[in-house]
């Protein structure tokens, strides 16, 4: 079955930015969004949170997408500091970053959180993007494979679909680093992840399913990157504070 998917370029602002500089940023993209002829494609900002609520006045109605970071696994109650799935589509939000490996590795984030909160994002109506990818030891132990398919059967919910999961390779080695995997080792992951996600949800969804790399994408190996028969578009990170570069990633998808 041949499937058709709509590539998706995802901005992951981090912890940077501000009042200031956001509305900058998102002001250029969303003049350039206009002017360039970028309709075949999704594009998505995820500033961080307290950016939220200035940014999504700016993107209304522009067709920029807006997510999050991260949000908790509860829809509320005694969490001091945490945003709940619910508070992010509150302010406008369509979807949410989980399972990022700085979440994993700073807050010990393990599967069995990431599935909690991504099952609390499709509560709220939220696209979860589920990140995944193995540290720079396991790579180079050879089991990277073992790793991915880890990651996706113990943080993918059974109720995920193609509507409301997407799934980002970041090997975590790759990740503002200037490293990144060969095309072909991109590729293979890439057929891995879609070979047991068939297992998981079926052959359709899978099929439909979006699979976006992460991981020192920038306007030079963006073209050689998209081009992956299997990856449906970028995760960025350090690229994505760029404006200019940020466009000319999104530009690299095929037409
Ligand atoms: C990321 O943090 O999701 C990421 C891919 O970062 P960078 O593009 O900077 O490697």
């Amino acid at each position: 079955m041949d499937f058709k998917r709509r590539p998706l370029i995802a901005g992951n602002w981090k912890m940077n930015g501000s009042l200031y500089t956001a509305g900058e940023l998102t002001g250029f993209l969303t003049e350039n969004l206009k002017r360039n002829n970028l309709s075949q494609i999704d594009m998505l900002i995820c500033p961080p949170a307290t950016l939220l609520y200035p940014v999504e006045k700016l993107v209304r109605g522009s067709g920029l997408l807006l997510g999050a970071q991260d949000c908790h696994l509860a829809q509320k109650g005694a969490h001091t500091g945490d945003i709940s799935a619910g508070m992010l589509q509150d302010l406008g939000c369509s979807h949410v970053i989980l399972g990022h490996s700085e979440r994993r590795s700073n807050h010990k984030e393990v599967d069995d959180i990431v599935r909690s909160k991504v099952e609390a994002a499709f509560e709220c109506s939220l696209v979860a993007i589920i990140c995944v990818g193995e540290t720079e030891e396991e790579y180079k132990k050879g089991i990277t494979a073992k790793i991915i398919e880890n990651q996706i059967l113990n943080s993918v919910p059974e109720q995920a679909s193609a509507e409301n999961t997407i799934i980002a390779y970041e090997p975590v080695w790759a990740i503002g680093t200037g490293l990144t995997p060969s095309t072909e080792e991109i590729q293979n992951v890439h057929t891995l992840i879609r070979k047991v996600l068939e297992d998981k949800i079926g052959l359709n969804e899978a099929g439909k399913q979006r699979l976006l790399y992460g991981g020192s994408v920038n306007p030079s190996n963006a073209i050689d990157l998209l081009a992956l028969a299997d990856v449906d578009g970028a995760l960025v990170g350090g690229a994505s504070l760029s404006g200019k570069d940020f466009l000319a990633i999104a530009e690299s998808c095929p037409k």
